[in-house]
């Protein structure tokens, strides 16, 4: 992309109302617009990044045998009255009439969809077990929304349902989730903590957050510090082997993480001292596993080997994948800007070009843009008429990884400039060796 050409209405002052250093850099980024109390406008940068996250999302979902498909946001309130929930559910539910007076609502979750699909269509053991999930728009009118994205009243969720014949599958399902959202955020490049949680409206027994870390975070969490230094890393997993499965989520969830919900601090207090830690998390998703109260209230029943008919054994499994831009910024940033995660980054690479207009220099870029366009990359070049400064304040306000600087000077000595955004290092090269270092980088993500 040209800069000239794109999008990125950028903020130099900045904004009074953001109160979070995430909600003030995709401000001034560009990347949303408040359309109403939290509600956002997608402008293209924040748009493309968005788009990332849900493909790492649907990536890691397809490889752990869970299947996409998509549901209305508008709903009859009839399944929720069926379920039970919709009286229960309160004020956060954004409830509304159709021109006929029938009670609609906009979806703040979807078990009911979900099992009513399930019920319809799916009467016997041998279609199970079953995952499906979405990635879609939710409204809960959130009393306070604040911090931009990250609290919203409009916000993406993936969500996803598992329908198993007996709760060891069930379990089976949950561990699942638990190993593919871990490979998730570390995708992301965001480390998430599995920290046991509290169910809450939903139910059941057995429910983890995912917590970034972040003084920011709204959730007090208590953990041990050696949780920090378990990496995922990129071992080969068999989703349906359950020992594997079942392997990873004890090595993820055996050490102390808990949020205040649950906190026990005689059970922290057995943590060595030096390894206690007290935080602040964001919580990016959250994994429910709450047996039949779903399929029991709405009739969701298969046929057994022997006949005889049973309700199914369900979870519901939650990425926020709208408050993840927010989370991901709050975890990597510095005084100049958002500093993205390769896996995430909404272009591969900047090109700078330090005198537009001049003819070397102007071909130079273009090569550069060329070759790194032939390779499947996507650099955004600043081809504006502007200072190097304003050009170099853009490029680190909106966080590209890597910086390709163009200049009559390095090229007369036949090098460009590469530059990390994270460290701040430069290395001069010439331009084929920057192609080649900016491909390598991204080769394997
Ligand atoms: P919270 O405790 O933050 O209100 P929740 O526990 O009610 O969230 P879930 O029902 O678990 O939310 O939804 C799954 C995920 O959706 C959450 O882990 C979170 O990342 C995201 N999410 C929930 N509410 C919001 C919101 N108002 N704005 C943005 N993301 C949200
Ligand atoms: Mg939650």
């Amino acid at each position: 992309m040209r800069l000239s050409r794109y999008f990125l209405p950028v903020l130099k002052e900045n904004p009074a109302e953001a109160q979070i250093v995430s909600h003030r850099l995709m401000l001034r980024a560009g990347m949303i617009k408040q359309a109403s109390a939290g509600i956002y406008s997608w402008l293209p940068l924040g748009f493309k990044v968005l788009r990332k996250l849900e493909n790492i999302v649907h990536e890691e979902q397809v490889r752990a045998g869970h299947i996409p498909m998509l549901m209305p946001t508008l709903q009859s309130a009839d399944l929720w009255r069926e379920s039970g929930r919709y009286d229960g559910y309160g004020e956060e539910m954004l409830r509304m009439q159709d021109r006929h007076g029938r009670d609609m609502l906009y979806s703040p979750t979807a078990e009911e969809m979900f099992t009513d699909v399930f019920r319809s269509h799916v009467k016997s053991y041998k279609d199970l077990p079953l995952t499906l999930y979405q990635i879609q728009w939710k409204f809960r009118d959130e009393i306070r929304p604040r911090f931009g994205v990250m609290r919203g009243r409009e916000f993406l969720m993936k969500d996803g349902y598992n329908f198993d014949l007996t709760k060891e599958d069930a379990l089976h399902a949950y561990n699942r989730h638990l190993v593919s959202y871990l490979r998730t955020y570390e995708r992301m490049g965001l480390q998430a903590i599995p920290m046991r949680a509290d169910s809450g409206p939903i139910g059941g027994d057995y429910t983890h957050e995912f917590l970034v870390l972040a003084e920011t975070g709204e959730s007090e969490v208590f953990y041990d510090a050696e949780i920090t230094d378990l990496k995922f890393g990129d071992r080969e997993i068999d989703y349906d082997n359950v020992d594997q499965c079942q392997a990873i989520l004890e090595e993820f969830t055996s050490r102390y993480a808990r949020t205040d919900e649950t906190h026990d601090e005689a059970v922290f207090n057995e943590v060595p001292e030096d390894r206690r830690r007290v935080a602040r998390g964001i919580e990016v998703g959250q994994i429910f596993y709450f047996g039949t109260q779903y399929s029991e209230a709405l009739n969701a029943t298969v046929q057994t080997p022997d006949g005889s008919s049973v309700p199914v054994h369900m979870g519901s499994h939650g990425i926020g994948v709208s408050r993840l831009l927010g989370a991901i910024i709050e975890a990597s940033h510095d005084d100049k800007g958002i500093i993205w995660p390769e896996g995430v980054t909404p272009f591969h690479c900047g090109i700078v070009n330090l005198k537009q207009g001049d003819d070397e220099a102007d071909a130079a870029c273009e090569a550069l843009y060329k070759s790194l366009t032939a390779l499947g990359l996507e650099p955004l070049y600043d081809d504006r008429n502007e200072r190097a400064g304003g050009k170099f304040a853009s490029m680190d306000l909106i966080g590209l990884p890597w910086r390709i600087t163009v200049g009559p000077r390095g090229l007369k000595n036949g090098v460009v400039e590469v530059t990390c955004r994270r460290s701040g290092e430069s290395e001069e090269m010439p331009p084929e060796q920057a192609v080649a270092k900016i491909a390598g980088i991204y080769a394997g993500l």
